[in-house]
């Protein structure tokens, strides 16, 4: 986003928000917990904080509803779990969580998907809850650049703001969790690519952890997160190379938005975007954290 996208209080109120999520998911790493343990909680907090559209505050489609997407894969034996088109539940990330930890499918989509978190004993709400008052703003404002012929014009602000969290835990084991609202004003049923292993989210121990953001659409289409860990393993690039080539070369003849939060086995990270700018945060060794939209970086404690 751009910087004058947000007032100074939004900002402020992101990179707090961010920074309680790197701390939700810290809590677990620095007692010896999974790195599934550890993005999953710190999605949850993202989708709990309106700032992001994920969960409350999520994008509404172009008949004002809400149909979220999210995914979250474990490293150690490539375990996954995925949902799609889901209107009911909470947390999205928690019933790609419980797809996850079953042995049944890795995906589920639709009325099902919300069926199958209710029977697993998951908060359910109403649409109301994701709602807010900015991406009502949001919805009115591209339907009228619709209508005006100017939607090519739309910041990023009006559009996106998918949350993601990759980590790497203390046994050496690497996971990824990705939860969004899509696009303001997206066709109704239309699926991204935050719920689709490869593209979105993507984890494989030995290698790297990948959340992406920006159209979806083009994320799918080059496997984004895969081929990011292909080139690490079969290129033998860096994490920073291979996230670089694929933002900064793959995409870019399509002139869309897109960055990536991504980890890799050794534990150096790398967040890439081609946008003006990314929120995006880390948490160092000793606990302390860093996040930052744009060029300047901001620490908080734990
Ligand atoms: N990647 C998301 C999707 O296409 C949107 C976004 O990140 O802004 O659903």
């Amino acid at each position: 986003m751009a910087k004058a996208d947000l007032g100074e209080a939004e900002w402020e109120k992101a990179r707090s928000d961010l920074a309680a999520a790197l701390r939700a998911g810290w809590k677990f790493l620095a007692s010896g917990g999974t790195a599934v343990d550890a993005v999953e909680a710190a999605v949850l907090v993202m989708e709990d904080s309106p700032q992001f559209n994920a969960g409350h505050g999520a994008a509404l489609n172009t008949n004002g509803m809400h149909e979220l997407d999210a995914s979250i894969m474990r490293g150690s034996d490539l375990g996954a779990g995925a949902i799609a088109l889901v209107r009911r539940i909470r947390n999205p990330i928690r019933a790609a969580r419980a797809l996850l930890e079953g042995d049944g499918p890795v995906m589920l989509g639709g009325a099902e998907a919300d069926n199958f978190a209710a029977a697993a004993g998951l908060e359910m709400v109403e649409q109301s809850y994701f709602t807010t008052e900015r991406r009502v703003r949001a919805l009115a404002s591209l339907k009228q650049r619709g209508v005006a012929g100017t939607l090519k014009a739309a910041g990023e602000a009006e559009k996106h703001g998918t949350v993601g969290a990759v980590a790497l835990d203390s046994a050496g084991h690497l996971a990824a969790a990705t939860s969004t609202g899509g696009y303001n004003n997206k066709p109704a049923g239309r699926i991204g690519d935050s719920p689709i292993i490869g593209a979105g989210t993507y984890a494989r121990d030995g290698v790297c952890a990948v959340s992406g953001t920006g159209a979806g659409e083009f994320f799918i289409r080059h496997a984004v997160g895969h081929e990011i860990a292909s080139r690490i393993a079969y290129l033998g690039e860096s994490l920073e190379a291979a996230a670089g080539a694929v933002i900064h070369g793959d995409l870019a003849p399509y002139g869309i938005g897109a960055g990536i939060v991504a980890i890799d086995a050794a534990g150096s990270i790398s967040a890439p975007y081609n946008t003006a700018g990314m929120f995006r945060g880390w948490v160092h060794g000793d606990g302390s954290i860093s996040v930052a939209s744009h060029d300047e970086i901001f620490s908080f404690s734990q």
